[in-house]
């Protein structure tokens, strides 16, 4: 059971209710036993008590997309204006990286989403090396690893191509999935074979999906950009034509898209692709500044909201975006759209929605019994506007966990 705890603070934010003035968290052998007002959670209450003072107590952060692989490449790829240009560079500089700086970068990276404040993690992988490190870690995850194979026309099982899941610790761990890239990278058979893969063991899945202009033009009527990058690497399909669809719908067109799916980006998405992804009931990963930093635009927000698709955050790779702290996605959105939605909304796409695209919301996301003891403190002034200094704060590294 453990002894019992008590977090007094300020403000206490439990994310799936309304915040909590004077609040109290209460913890006990890693969970989560009471939150409420102090003045009622401490009643007869005979543990230790820690006041942390003036500032906010907060459930762990959840962000839904990196690619840990990548964080040696902080600082080698700088911020682009046309995504062309940037996934080029991010290639070149990528073959050029050793196993030891790949390591070091995937340890680095580890470190900086820990600090940051992020419990859980969905980490895009290529390889399965990021896997030892988040086993070894104290973060959560959910590790994906991503298939390519644009020329795969044939395949039935995913075994068939990539040994990694073959192995029985990839069955039983129910924090693996399989991945699929992105539309330009990824056959419809092989599209096929992650979904029944996923789906036969219940675990999410996620695509990059209308990330960049060129991806449109490329499934609507074709374009040599990606026939190009295709053949560069010997994965190019003769006679290839396509299939005239905006990436959502072909998406959809191969039965791929669902609860079940985190869509990354969605950055080129139009409002029918939005109403057609609320349909599925799929989710949009939001990771706003990677977008600018990569030249891939911004998200339709408006359009997303609207046709009420289920969203969460996430920050990409260090290839692409400034840090790994999630507090700089949520600022971005508050600075942004300051004046049209609750200013609270950010946290919960980076707590509480994030847990529940990959489907871990008895554990993480909010601040409630029995969830996992993941919370965090990020002092606060009374004088700025509570959440503006909430999520710059947050960004700026103010992050303390609570243990
Ligand atoms: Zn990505």
């Amino acid at each position: 059971m453990g002894e019992m705890i008590a977090h007094v603070g300020r403000w206490v934010l439990p994310v799936s209710s309304l915040p909590i003035e004077e609040g109290a968290v209460l913890v006990a052998g890693g969970r989560i036993k009471a939150v409420g007002p102090a003045s009622e959670v401490l009643r007869g209450f005979k543990g230790e008590v820690r006041q942390h003072g003036t500032g906010a107590i907060l459930p762990g952060l959840v962000n839904c997309h990196t690619h840990l692989e990548f964080s040696a490449l902080a600082g080698r790829v700088p911020p682009q204006e046309r995504w062309e240009d940037w996934l080029w560079l991010t290639l070149t500089a990528t073959s050029k990286l050793t196993p030891q700086e790949k390591n070091e970068g995937i340890r680095r990276g580890l470190q900086a989403l820990r600090d940051t404040g992020v419990a859980l993690v969905g980490d895009i992988s290529n390889t399965g090396e990021s896997l030892p490190f988040l086993e070894a870690s104290p973060l959560d995850y959910q590790l994906f690893y991503e298939c390519l194979g644009f020329d795969l026309l044939d395949l039935s099982r995913l075994e068939e191509a990539f040994p990694f899941f073959t192995t029985s610790q990839v069955n039983e761990n129910r924090n693996i999935s399989a991945a699929a890239h992105a539309p330009y990278s990824v056959s419809p058979a092989l599209f096929k074979a992650v979904k029944r893969w996923n789906k036969a063991r219940k675990r999410p899945q996620c695509l990059h999906l209308a990330e960049s202009a060129v991806e449109v033009k490329f499934l609507t009527r074709g374009d040599d950009f990606f026939k190009k990058l295709l053949q560069a690497r010997g994965r190019w399909v003769p006679g290839f034509s396509p299939p005239g669809l905006s990436p959502a719908a072909y998406l959809h067109s191969l039965k791929f898209l669902g609860p079940d799916t985190l869509a990354v980006h969605g950055t080129q998405l139009q409002a029918a692709d939005c109403a057609l992804l609320a349909r599925t009931g799929a989710w949009v990963i939001l990771c706003p500044r990677a977008n600018v930093y990569t030249g891939a635009g911004t998200p339709p927000l408006p359009e997303l909201m609207q046709a009420g698709v289920p969203l969460a955050l996430g920050t990409d790779s260090l290839a692409g975006n400034h840090d790994l702290n999630l507090f700089g996605e949520m600022l971005w959105l508050y600075k942004k759209y300051r004046r049209h939605y609750p200013e609270g909304r950010w946290l919960r796409l980076g707590t509480l929605q994030g847990a529940q695209a990959l489907k871990r919301e008895k554990d993480f996301g909010s601040l409630e019994p029995g969830k996992k003891a993941a919370l965090g403190f990020i002092p606060l002034s009374r004088e700025r506007r509570f959440w503006e200094e909430l999520y710059a704060n947050g960004a700026a590294g103010a992050w303390q966990w609570l243990n």
